[in-house]
């Protein structure tokens, strides 16, 4: 078999990447592949299941039609500029063209080194691997916006971390593209004005087709960013890490380092273990989403008009736009999640948050319990879990009054899955990986998938962690 490659980015000039081949992993084990991706994208199962597949994945083998190479970035981490970041771990082999005609990116992540690399080994670790395999598979699963897991292998090589040596692994991920704010920022730097126009222009022609301007391209990355955070913000997401690197311009979700999905609530959770300020904590979210599409934007101003002064005007124009719009999709999905009729009254989504963060309210089955009543079932369950009776009552009555399940019971449980990616389970997962037993890694795999089915086989991984079970703080990846 040969891939369905066609590599558009690689046609862009040089400056663009680093060509680079992936390094050679010493002994390689097929951990996961992700069929049903997989089929969508054409490619055939026994063909990647085999050794053709292995030596894909592991970086041993790169097929004859590919052409990787490590993208050049820059980037705003936590608000400080770094120039030069790009692939320091990641090689773009090619992009697959699938029977749709639809072009996804192929990226190795954890293949060695570019000259990206700077100090590190252009390695990653087993752990990361597995969490972004099964967070970005849940995510898209919840019908949100995401990169996606097509394989994950064990390299048979150990990597050096500051929790120790463990083993390594490389992720495939496939993605709409990987162009983010700073791949555009990285132009903008050198002044390089032709190359922020090709890349506008290819930008535009592959994520944003109906976008007939530059301007059009912002106000599309900006929809495309409201309403992917509303969609976060509604299944307790927590990105963690929304650097500009990290903020794909098609508006996928991408980078799942110090991610994590709430147990409890509160507006201020943060997990990332160097977010001390909790720049991006849950309620942050939109707030940083519009700071890194005013960065955007300004990468776009030569482009948007000559005329500084104009061009700074529109632009401002299209950012403002992005508040309405999350509020809008935000909004709507907290209603969905209430079975709320669209006209309803938006305080009571304020008063229902503020409920959740005052009785320290697992997000989830807050959630999961509200559909069942919604659909019928007792109310016991969800009464008993108030701390404080008085006033989750007198909330709940006024729910009953507002909530109109009969019309909106459908809309409510596609907002409320049953399963999210707990972290708990996450880190069990993964120290269960690093001693050679892969079970919990691939029954979750398989369970959240399906985060609105209901299934009583699958009842323990509705739990929040016990007490001793609590992850309080995520590390990136690196
Ligand atoms: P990330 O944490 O994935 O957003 O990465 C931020 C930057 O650090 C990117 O330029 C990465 O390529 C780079 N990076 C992360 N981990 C490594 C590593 N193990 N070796 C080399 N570069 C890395
Ligand atoms: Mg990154």
């Amino acid at each position: 078999m040969t891939l369905p490659f066609d590599n558009s980015y690689a046609q862009l000039p040089e400056r663009f990447y680093e060509k680079q081949n992936p390094a050679n992993s010493p002994d390689p084990q097929l951990l996961r592949i992700n069929t049903g991706l997989a089929k969508e994208l054409g490619l055939d199962r026994a063909w990647l299941e085999g050794p053709n597949g292995l030596a894909l994945f592991s970086g041993n083998g790169v097929p004859a039609e590919a052409t990787p190479l490590a993208q050049a970035y820059s980037g705003h981490q936590y608000g400080n500029f770094s120039p030069i970041l790009g692939d320091g771990r990641a090689l773009l082999l090619g992009e697959i063209l699938t029977p749709k005609g639809k072009r996804f990116d192929l990226q190795l992540k954890g293949s060695g080194r570019t000259p990206f690399s700077r100090g590190g080994d252009g390695k990653s670790a087993l752990g990361p691997v597995l969490r972004e395999y099964l967070v970005s598979e849940a995510m898209h699963a919840m019908g949100i916006p995401s990169t996606r897991a097509l394989a994950a292998v064990s390299s048979g090589e150990n990597v050096f971390r500051q929790d120790g040596i463990v083993p390594g692994g490389i992720f495939t991920r496939i993605a709409a593209s990987h162009i983010r704010v700073g791949t555009f920022q990285y132009f903008l730097a050198r002044k390089d004005d032709e190359a922020l126009m090709l890349l506008a222009d290819h930008v535009i022609a592959r994520h944003y087709p109906l976008a007939r301007s530059y301007i059009g391209l912002l106000d599309a990355a900006i929809s495309a960013q409201a309403g992917l955070i509303a969609q976060w913000m509604s299944v307790g997401f927590i990105h963690g890490v929304m650097n500009t690197d990290n903020c794909a311009i098609s508006g996928e979700t991408i980078d799942f380092g110090p991610c994590a999905f709430m147990d409890d609530f509160h507006p201020d959770r943060v997990f990332s273990s160097i977010d001390r300020n909790g720049r991006y904590a849950w309620g942050n979210q939109p707030v940083m989403a519009h700071w890194n599409l005013t960065r955007f934007a300004e990468t776009l101003l030569p482009l948007i008009d000559p005329n500084e002064e104009k061009a700074v005007a529109r632009a401002e124009e299209s950012l403002k736009k992005f508040a309405p719009q999350f509020q809008e999709h935000y909004l709507s999905r907290f209603r969905a999640k209430l079975a709320l009729p669209s006209d309803s009254d938006a305080g009571f989504v304020d008063n229902t948050l503020d409920l959740l963060a005052s009785q320290r309210l697992d997000f989830t089955i807050f959630f999961r319990q509200l559909t069942l009543v919604a659909a019928g079932g007792s109310d016991t369950k969800l009464l008993a879990l108030a701390s404080d009776k008085e006033p989750f009552k007198i909330w709940f009555k006024t729910w009953q009054s507002l909530a109109k399940p009969e019309t909106h019971l459908s809309e409510m449980k596609h907002a409320n899955p049953i399963r999210i990616p707990r972290n708990h389970r996450i880190e069990e997962a993964i120290q269960a990986a690093y001693k050679d037993d892969f079970t919990l890694f691939n029954h979750l795999a398989g369970a959240w998938i399906i985060p609105f089915e209901e299934n009583d086989d699958l009842a323990d991984l509705e739990t929040p962690p016990l007490p001793e079970e609590m992850v309080e703080k995520t590390f990136c990846g690196t």
